[in-house]
């Protein structure tokens, strides 16, 4: 049986590794993508403390080796199940199944799509959900991001950079995204701020060709050329496999607060996936400490091999 598997090999679930392997614990992460987790997609990095303009590709690198180099064990598979009835914590996933005397969960959340007709079609084919991924693509071109959050603006800062236009749609008329993101975007002459506008539909052939916009301030509905859409309205939790195990708020985030405990012994969350108020690089590595902390004291007063 391992000590503590951490799923999700983000922020929160590295730095949740760190510690537990600092406390003597034997951690395995599992990850189904690429560690990191969100902020992989981020150019630069200004808000954590001691570190500034490092990519979020770096850093999540550099999180990843420091996790492996104190020994914790990083697995590339999804944990499609989980039984936390027992004392022993099972996890199911695509490579085999597992047990572990603590379970800290950091499945972080997925991004949000905008439901509008086309996008589904489009995926992949000029509709993106990733600039620093994707935008080299439409090199260029013309492009739009749709947002008013940090994500949005850092999208369209990096693709004011390789890009000949953008258009940043956003539904309402003000902004979430901090002011010198902000400023900075109005600032650059390629980028249009189309405010109080929804995208309706996505339209194409073989690829992404324009979009309909629609105000929602008159209601008039507009069609505007371009090759890609930039979707970056947000985060949805994926928290299906612990319904009915794990408390759940109303919008499917879990119930817990900065303890990371869950009211289920042995087992915490950690990172974006629990209800918060700011969701950041630096609340989620505090959160990880948090977990794996709980989950060593936990396993100090339960285990006594
Ligand atoms: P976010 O902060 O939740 O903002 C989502 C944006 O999308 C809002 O402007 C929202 O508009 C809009 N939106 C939501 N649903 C929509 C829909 N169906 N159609 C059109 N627009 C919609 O999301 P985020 O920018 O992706 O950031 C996610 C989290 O990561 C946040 O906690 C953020 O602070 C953090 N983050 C931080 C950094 C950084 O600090 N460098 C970078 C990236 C992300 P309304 O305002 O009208 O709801």
């Amino acid at each position: 049986m391992k000590d503590i598997i951490i799923i999700g090999a983000g922020t929160a679930g590295l730095t949740a590794a760190i510690y537990g392997q600092r406390a003597g614990l034997s951690c395995t992460v599992f990850e189904k993508y690429a560690p990191g987790g969100q902020i992989v997609n981020s150019p630069s990095i200004e808000n954590y403390p001691g570190m500034y303009g490092v990519s979020g590709y770096d850093y999540s690198m550099a999180l990843f080796e420091q996790a492996q180099k104190l020994g914790a064990e990083v697995q590339f598979a999804e944990v499609t199940g989980i039984d936390f009835s027992g004392k022993a914590k099972k996890v199911f996933t695509t490579a085999g199944d597992f047990e572990a005397k603590a379970v800290i969960v950091a499945n972080g959340a997925a991004r949000r799509k905008i439901g509008c007709k086309g996008e589904e079609e489009f995926e992949g084919r000029g509709v993106s959900y990733c600039a620093t991924c994707d935008g080299n693509f439409f090199r260029g071109k013309t492009v739009a991001v749709v947002g008013g959050g940090e994500s949005a603006f850092e999208e369209t800062e990096y693709l004011s950079e390789i890009c000949d236009k953008v258009y940043l749609i956003h539904r309402r008329d003000s902004f979430t995204a901090a002011k010198t993101a902000v400023d900075s975007v109005l600032k650059k002459k390629n980028v249009t701020v189309l405010k109080n506008s929804v995208i309706e539909e996505i339209k194409g052939a073989n690829a992404v060709s324009s979009i309909v916009l629609k105000n929602r301030g008159n209601g008039s509905s507009a069609e505007i050329p371009l090759s890609a859409v930039f979707v970056a309205i947000g985060l949805i939790p994926d928290n299906k496999i612990y319904e009915g195990v794990l408390k759940l708020d109303e919008r499917g985030y879990f119930d817990s607060g900065e303890d990371c405990l869950t009211g289920c012994e042995g087992v915490f969350v950690a990172g974006d996936t629990r209800k918060k108020v700011l969701r950041q690089l630096v609340t989620a590595a505090s959160d990880g400490a948090a977990a794996a902390n709980a989950a060593a004291n936990y396993i100090r007063k339960n285990f006594n091999d």
